[in-house]
């Protein structure tokens, strides 16, 4: 039987225990509103992705100050 890595919680970005499945972590740990939050923070940040594309040679950081 395949063992799966210590996976990494999208959320919160805790690292779990090898034998902690992240569905028991995501429902025990945060709740509705931080899933759903987090659901529609990623989908805006697609949008936007989608919508405003990378520009080669753009610079990802302004060291400026
Ligand atoms: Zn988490």
């Amino acid at each position: 039987m395949a063992f799966e890595p210590a996976a990494t919680c999208p959320v919160c970005e805790t690292v779990l225990a090898p034998d902690r499945r992240l569905e028991d972590h995501l429902c025990r740990t945060h709740t509705q509103l931080e899933l759903a939050e987090y659901i529609v923070f990623q989908r805006d940040r697609e949008e936007i992705e989608t919508r405003r594309p990378v520009l080669p040679g753009v610079p990802t950081e302004e060291a400026t100050e």
